[in-house]
């Protein structure tokens, strides 16, 4: 029988477990998984850190990247037999709603999320709604395309809702699974890039990706030295931690916009209403992209525009990988499973 990580209980280790292969039900699809990337929120939601939590037991994963086997009923999507597709956080919008029909689909009331309400991609077996799994480019192996589903579409959305624009100054705040990508695509945009981490290595690679100006958060103020460069005029907040939210924040030039990307377990920071209104700053809220963004995704890696640094692990590996990343020892910008 195939394999699939589960979460039985938000205080204990994922369990490795032995599935029946499930049957699409309609308008969907069987996908056999070929890699499954290890996003941050896999964590969150395996410990239950926020305000929603998922039902139990769960299987986490909505960076599945396979090959469609078989679909249910009533597909009619154009997507079929053999295509190799990516599943997305997005796993379910209703179509018909006010978010829904005017682009806005990741904003549905009735949204499903693969790995969170419904069970994801951390098996070699998963099913998906065949109109929002978004197909592969061939130019892109699995292993690229499973951390773009996530990570790339949710910061290239972020990097277009800050209104980046050529010669601005950007500011990645956390360059892990996200974070790696926003570099690129602030750079993309024609901004110039300072990144902010705790972890030496993840600076490094942040040069690597484009980044001019780093900081470690660890060492060094971050606010003292962005405001040195003149200020933020986007800043893209991908970072496990509200501190990070509010240096970002208070590292912003007059007139700039802030992106809140990351979720961390604690929910709240502190911002003053006074140099908000005074200095002009707009904070948004991003939520990964849609089916659209994802298409752009792929065929900006497939153009190659970006690159994506990535080591594997196998599903039996899953609890330490998750202690990888929480530690920020991976040595690498994102875990994919493969298959
Ligand atoms: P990650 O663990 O790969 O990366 C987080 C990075 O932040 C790490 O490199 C870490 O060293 C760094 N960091 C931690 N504390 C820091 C601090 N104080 N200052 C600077 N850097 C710091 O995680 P990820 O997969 O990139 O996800 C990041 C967050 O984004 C998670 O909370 C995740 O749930 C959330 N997320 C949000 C969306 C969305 O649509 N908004 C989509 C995916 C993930
Ligand atoms: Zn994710
Ligand atoms: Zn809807």
């Amino acid at each position: 029988m195939p394999k699939a990580a589960v979460v039985h209980d938000f205080k204990a280790p994922l369990t490795i477990e032995e599935r029946p292969i499930p049957t699409p039900q309609e308008g969907q699809v069987l996908v056999r998984i070929e890699a499954s990337g290890l996003c941050h929120t896999d964590i969150h939601a395996a410990h239950g850190d926020w305000p929603v939590k998922p039902t139990l037991p769960l299987v986490p994963g909505h960076e599945g990247v396979g090959r469609v086997q078989a679909a249910g009923p009533g597909v009619h999507a154009t997507i079929g037999e053999g295509d190799r597709v990516a599943i997305p956080w997005l796993g379910y919008a209703c179509g018909e709603c006010r978010y829904c029909n005017d682009g806005r689909e990741t904003l549905c009331e009735r949204q499903l999320n693969s790995g969170y309400s419904r069970d994801g991609a951390y098996a070699e077996y998963a099913t998906g709604f065949a109109r929002h799994l978004v197909k592969v480019p061939d130019g892109v192996p699995s292993l690229v395309a499973a951390p773009l589903t996530c990570a790339g579409v949710t910061t290239y959305k972020a990097v277009k809702v800050s209104g980046a624009r050529p010669s601005m100054l950007a500011a990645v705040f956390g360059v892990g699974g996200l974070g790696h990508l926003a570099v690129q695509y602030a750079r993309i945009a024609g901004c110039s890039v300072v990144a902010v981490d705790i972890h030496q290595d993840k600076l490094d690679f942040a040069r690597e990706l484009g980044a001019e100006h780093t900081v470690n958060a660890s060492e060094e103020d971050p606010v003292a030295a962005i405001k040195a460069l003149g200020g933020a005029d986007v800043a893209i907040a991908t970072a496990v931690s509200p501190r990070a939210f509010e240096q970002a924040y208070a590292a912003m030039a007059r007139g700039g916009t802030l992106v809140f990307v990351g979720l961390p377990a604690e929910n709240h920071v502190q911002l003053p209403i006074f140099e908000t209104v005074l200095n002009g700053i707009t904070i948004r809220g991003s939520i990964v992209g849609t089916h659209r963004d994802l298409e752009e995704v792929f065929a900006l890696h497939q153009d190659g525009r970006t690159r994506v640094l990535y080591e594997t692990r196998t599903l039996d590996q899953v609890n330490e990988a998750f202690r990888e990343v929480e530690d920020g020892t991976a040595g690498t910008a994102r875990l994919v499973f493969e298959f």
